[in-house]
């Protein structure tokens, strides 16, 4: 299955699956029924997608490497159900494309470019029209800021606690791509997507300026870093977190998304 003739671009992030079993398990997470519409972001040379398409699903894939998309339009020229589209995810106009084909319900699946995981996950879940269920290979250390618990939240983990349920269902040596990168990976299910979090767009906006603030300088009090850069004053601010049970020295990372939630209808 190696391509000879692709020159990898490690710029782009391509490191290609090799191994059979972690794409079968890719898939089975999935769960695709054949009535299901994927769009696959960075398909490669194709290892992933052959088994998408193989699933009956209607499979449209999006890759930036016009070599690799030449290659994949002529591998997949036959299949009625496979789409490749030569386009950079972070300038896809999604929602238009959704209306074109008439689209009103898709999962993603991809094994993911690192160097834009988190902007691809955003764009996805801040979209007008998110997807049911994504199920993404990321690199290891992100999978676990993303699921981390209550008490060790990260913007990361925030940004996508908010609008889903993300859980690991397995790690993947860095031995199953080619080339072998230097970090471990893991498999991503995130489900339970709702649009902006099933709040308002306003509040999903508010929500999020305070976690920004909260987080601007990590090692610094919270209420250190919302009395510089908000309009309420420190005894104000104390007055806020005694209320919704926040310890006055308490840091970022030390809250629940609940007392997240809490401090935005408060402030
Ligand atoms: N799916 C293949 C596999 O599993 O073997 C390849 C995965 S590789 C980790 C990531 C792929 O994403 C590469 O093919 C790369 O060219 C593509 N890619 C990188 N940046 C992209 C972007 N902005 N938009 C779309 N695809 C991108």
């Amino acid at each position: 299955m190696k391509n000879s003739k692709h020159k990898m671009k490690k710029s782009l992030g391509q490191n290609f699956l090799r191994d059979e079993k972690v794409i079968e398990d890719i898939i089975n997470a999935a769960m695709i029924t054949k009535g299901d519409v994927i769009f696959e972001i960075g398909p490669g040379d194709g290892a992933l997608t052959k088994k998408l398409v193989e699933t009956g699903a209607r499979v449209i894939a999006l890759e930036v490497d016009k070599d690799l998309v030449v290659d994949l339009q002529k591998k997949y020229a036959q299949y009625t159900n496979c789409t490749i589209l030569h386009q950079d995810v972070r300038r896809f106009n999604l929602p238009a494309y959704l209306e074109k084909e008439k689209i009103t319900s898709y999962k993603v699946v991809a094994n993911l470019p690192y160097y834009i995981t988190s902007s691809i996950i955003r764009f996805f879940l801040e979209s007008e029209t998110p997807p049911k269920d994504m199920t993404i290979m990321v690199q290891k250390e992100v999978a676990e800021r993303i699921t981390a618990k209550s008490g060790k939240l990260s913007v990361l983990g925030i940004s996508v606690q908010y609008f889903a349920m993300p859980e690991i269902v397995m790690t993947v040596p860095a031995e199953a791509f080619d080339p072998v990168p230097q970090v471990e990976s893991a498999v991503l299910h995130i489900k339970e997507i709702q649009k902006y979090g099933s709040r308002t767009k306003k509040y999903t906006k508010k929500f999020f300026q305070i976690v920004r603030i909260g987080f601007s300088a990590r090692r610094k009090m919270l209420l250190k870093n919302l009395t510089k850069s908000t309009k309420y004053e420190k005894e104000q601010l104390q007055e806020i977190c005694t209320h919704i049970g926040i310890a006055p020295t308490a840091r970022a990372q030390e809250l629940t998304l609940k007392q997240w939630h809490k401090l935005t209808q408060n402030m």
